[in-house]
C-alpha cells in the first residue's frame, strides 16, 4: 500500500522511515512537512495539494506534535484515507473521539497507535499477569528531556504534555498489561515556574499500584515497571518493556520491534477494515490533569 507521512521531524526520521522502508507491506509515496523531506521520495508542504494529487496513496500517517494533529487527520479521513497517529492521539480526548466517529461514518482505518506496547516484552508481562491479582506494581520511567527531546518547545507548552510525553508510554504498558483496570486516586505535579507543562509527577493509583515520572534524569535512563502478585509471582520489565523477567527469569520475547510492529498492525488493521483507538493511557493523563496537587518546580532551560 502506499503511504504518506506527515511531519517530518525527529521521530519521523528515527523510526517511521527505517521501518517502512524495511517492510514489504507499504510504499512510502509522499512526505508532507514544512521543511523536513525524504530523499528520493516527492515531498509537499502542504496536505491538501498531497492528497489531491495522489489518488492512489491509501494511508497517512502522522508524525506531527499532537496539538496540530487533529485538523490534518479529519482532513485526511475527508479525503478517503485511513490515518495512523503518533501517541498521544490529540491534544483532547474530545478531539480523538471525534475522528473515531468520522473514521467509524466514513468505513475508513483510524489507529491511534501505542509504540512502547508494542516493546518486546510487553505481551509476556501480560501473560504472565493474566487471571492473577496484583499486590502491588511501581513504574519509574525517568529520562533526560535534554537528551529525548532536544530544543522541542513544543513539549512544554499547553497540549505538550511535558513528562507525560514520555509517562503516557508507560500508562500505554500499564493498561495493557494489567489483569483489571485501575483508577488514579492522588497525583502530585511539578511544572517548571517558566513553563507551562509537568517535568516530574508522582502517581497513585487504586489497586497498589504507584508511578515516578521525572525528566531531568542524567546519567543512566530508567523506564522499568515491577509487578508483585498475591501468589508470590514477580515480573519485571526493563528497558522500556522490550525484556521481561518473572521470577528471576528471563521470558522469551517478540522479534519485531517498536515501529516494524505498529506498522504490520496498521497492514492488518486496514485489510480487516477495522479501528484500534484505546484511550485508556490518555484518559490516566487527563486525570493527572484534573486530580493532581500542583507544585512549581524551578525554572527549565534547555
Ligand atoms: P518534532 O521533531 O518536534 O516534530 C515533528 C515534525 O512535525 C516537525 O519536524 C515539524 O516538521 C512538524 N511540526 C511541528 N510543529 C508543527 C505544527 N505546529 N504544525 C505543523 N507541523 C508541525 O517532534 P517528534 O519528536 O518527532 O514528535 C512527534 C510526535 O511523535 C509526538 O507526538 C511525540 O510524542 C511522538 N514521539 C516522539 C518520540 C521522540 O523520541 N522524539 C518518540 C516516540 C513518539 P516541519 O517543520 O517540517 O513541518
Amino acid at each position: 500500500m502506499k503511504i504518506a507521512l506527515v511531519g517530518i521531524g525527529k521521530i519521523a526520521v528515527d523510526q517511521h522511515v527505517p521501518s517502512l522502508a524495511a517492510s514489504d507491506d507499504w510504499e512510502l509515496a509522499a512526505t508532507v512537512s514544512r521543511a523536513g523531506t525524504v530523499d528520493g521520495v516527492p515531498s509537499y508542504k502542504d496536505l491538501d495539494t498531497m492528497l489531491a494529487e495522489n489518488a492512489d496513496v491509501e494511508v497517512v500517517s502522522l508524525c506531527l506534535p499532537p496539538v496540530p494533529r487533529y485538523d490534518y487527520a479529519k482532513a485526511c479521513l475527508e479525503a478517503g484515507r485511513h490515518v495512523m497517529l503518533e501517541k498521544p492521539p490529540g491534544a483532547t480526548l474530545a478531539e480523538v473521539y471525534d475522528l473515531q466517529a468520522l473514521a467509524a461514518d466514513k468505513g475508513l482505518t483510524l489507529f491511534a497507535t501505542w509504540h512502547s506496547r508494542m516493546a518486546k516484552g510487553v505481551q509476556a508481562a501480560k501473560a504472565a499477569l493474566a487471571g492473577k491479582t496484583i499486590e502491588t506494581a511501581h513504574i519509574d520511567w525517568k529520562e533526560n528531556v535534554r537528551q529525548w527531546h532536544p530544543g522541542q518547545d513544543w513539549v512544554f507548552e499547553p497540549g505538550g504534555m511535558g513528562v507525560f510525553d514520555p509517562g503516557i508510554n508507560a500508562l500505554s504498558i500499564l493498561t495493557e498489561v494489567l489483569p483489571a483496570p485501575v483508577f488514579l486516586r492522588e497525583a502530585v505535579v511539578y511544572t517548571p515556574e517558566n513553563r507551562q507543562t509537568p517535568i516530574k509527577a508522582n502517581l497513585t493509583f487504586s489497586g497498589g499500584v504507584t508511578a515516578e515520572f521525572d525528566w531531568l534524569k542524567e546519567g543512566t535512563q530508567m523506564w522499568e515497571m515491577t509487578f508483585r502478585t498475591t501468589d508470590g509471582d514477580t515480573v519485571h520489565l526493563l528497558e522500556g518493556g522490550n525484556e521481561c523477567v518473572v521470577n528471576d527469569q528471563q521470558m522469551p520475547v517478540a522479534e519485531l520491534g517498536e515501529y516494524p510492529a505498529l506498522y504490520a498492525r496498521m497492514a492488518e488493521l486496514v485489510k480487516a477494515g477495522e479501528s484500534d483507538v484505546d484511550l485508556a493511557p490518555m484518559v490516566h493523563v487527563s486525570d493527572a490533569m484534573t486530580l493532581g496537587r500542583r507544585v512549581t518546580a524551578p525554572a527549565f532551560e534547555w
